[in-house]
């Protein structure tokens, strides 16, 4: 009998889980680290790119009216001073005195150091932006910055994407790729780092449509983190007050999780007007109106914009999915990874080291790997085979027998129930993708939508 302990996720387990199993290292580790910046181990660096498929999938593969792009990182400093970013991406920074941290003041709740209780400095603004030197000389007038976000990469190519694709309005353009800001305060893991990575869309759309757009990719965002096994609970959407608002977006809502250190934003959807169009084409002198066939006019697009985190969305899916059971005494930890964001899809686990089930098993093992990312592995007892698997969010485990050399049927077993079934080696495959498929089909209530997003009318 299975018993469902009670367990609450804290971070030191999932950061515990990621180091010993090989999903997230510190930086630089036999160096001492490297303060807030982490890499990716071969579960890590499998879930991640899972993720980022499954979002390209959905964003771009999936439909009409989007296409991809990968900017550069580096790019002409004058974007920093069109984007705003020179002169506003700036969080307001205090020292101690004593001890010589620092601290962000809008984060404070008194005037003291949280950390020694020492007095702190006047506060100044810091930018966040990292500054490099474009060729072999380091003057004012070869600094360039490292991306603080994708998103102005995509602004600047929107005449060459209008001009070589044949789309119109509305329609999207999609990037990942890193970004780097110099946070003042980091931590909760990959929550907050100094090099990361996002995931955004710039939506570029007719300017009296911008509500309606709003609200269709408030609700598609949220549904893509649910048919990925987010639960729903844990999600929650969260309007910027005017105050908060950033100086590009007419509205703002987060997309909150529930992480272990409460709700946090997971991914930001702003309207962001024609703001970045107006002023690119200001600064670059060059016009980026757009010219609509069917009224004749030229105008600048508006934007609605989802941007996500690559790294936030990997957290939240390893909190989500982490699991302890009671099982027979002992704990069972368990990842119940959707199919497709499992690093592993499927586990061949021989039931001895003999060779002839041996063989057999590398057969299934050859077999599948050159549809999915498989592992085999003959050492130790099943059942601890069967536990690492689980602990690392694998679906599948195929097991060879005996009586497999005689019957020429494998045992399938599932992670989430630890059902077993048996089956005929040559249907494996056939057996494997149905219920890797089938488990990936996500049906929407009636209507299509899982939240009705409540917001007030502007
Ligand atoms: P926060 O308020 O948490 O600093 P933000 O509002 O500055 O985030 P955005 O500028 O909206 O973040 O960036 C879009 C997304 O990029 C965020 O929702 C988040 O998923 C991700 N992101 C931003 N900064 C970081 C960071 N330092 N580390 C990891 N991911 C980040």
């Amino acid at each position: 009998m299975t018993e469902q302990a009670p367990i609450k996720v804290d971070m030191e387990k999932i950061v515990s889980l990621c180091r010993r199993r090989g999903f997230i290292f510190p930086s630089s580790e036999i160096y001492g680290g490297l303060s807030s910046c982490w890499d990716y181990g071969p579960l890590g660096v499998e879930l991640k790119r899972n993720i980022k498929e499954a979002w390209w999938r959905t964003v771009v593969q999936e439909r009409d009216d989007m296409v991809g792009l990968d900017a550069s990182i580096l790019m002409h400093p004058q974007i920093w001073e069109a984007s705003g970013h020179l002169k506003g991406f700036a969080d307001p920074l205090v020292e101690c005195k004593s001890c010589h941290l620092r601290w962000r003041s809008d984060e404070l709740e008194n005037s003291n150091c949280p950390s020694c209780g020492g007095e702190l400095t006047e506060s100044r603004l810091f930018n966040l932006m990292f500054k490099t030197f474009i060729g072999p000389v380091e003057d004012e007038a070869s600094v360039v910055y490292l991306r603080p976000e994708t998103a102005q990469g995509i602004f600047v190519n929107f005449q060459n994407v209008v001009n070589t694709t044949r789309k119109r309005l509305p329609f999207g353009i999609a990037q990942i790729g890193k970004a780097f800001r110099n946070e003042i305060t980091t931590g909760n893991f990959i929550f907050r780092s100094r090099e990361f990575e996002q995931m955004e869309i710039e939506f570029f759309i007719k300017p009296v449509t911008d509500k309606e757009w709003f609200n269709y990719w408030l609700e598609e965002r949220l549904n893509w983190y649910v048919k990925l096994g987010i639960k729903r609970e844990n999600l929650r959407l969260r309007q910027h007050t005017k105050e908060e608002l950033a100086h590009y977006a007419r509205e703002c809502y987060d997309i909150d999780y529930l992480f272990p250190m409460g709700w946090s934003e997971l991914e930001g959807i702003a309207n962001r007007g024609d703001f970045d169009l107006v002023q690119h084409a200001s600064v670059s002198g060059k016009s980026l109106d757009y010219f609509d066939e069917e009224s004749k006019e030229h105008f600048l697009p508006y934007i609605i914009e989802p941007s996500a985190g690559v790294d936030r969305s990997t957290l939240a899916f390893l909190c989500d999915a982490y699991d302890e059971e009671l099982e027979d005494g002992e704990t069972r930890v368990l990842l119940h990874f959707h199919p497709t964001l499992a690093p592993i899809k499927v586990a061949v686990l021989p039931l001895s080291r003999q060779e002839k089930p041996v063989t057999v098993a590398k057969q299934i093992y050859t077999d599948l790997r050159q549809q999915w990312m498989v592992s085999y592995d003959d050492a130790q007892s099943i059942g601890r085979r069967y536990r690492r698997q689980d602990e690392i969010g694998t679906p599948f485990c195929v097991t060879v027998d005996f009586q497999s050399l005689e019957d020429e049927q494998a045992t399938i077993r599932e992670r989430d129930t630890m059902n077993q079934i048996r089956v005929p080696i040559v249907d494996l495959k056939t057996t494997l993708q149905a219920k890797l498929e089938g488990e990936s089909l996500f049906i929407l209530p009636p209507g299509g939508s899982i939240w009705k997003v409540e917001r007030e009318e502007r």
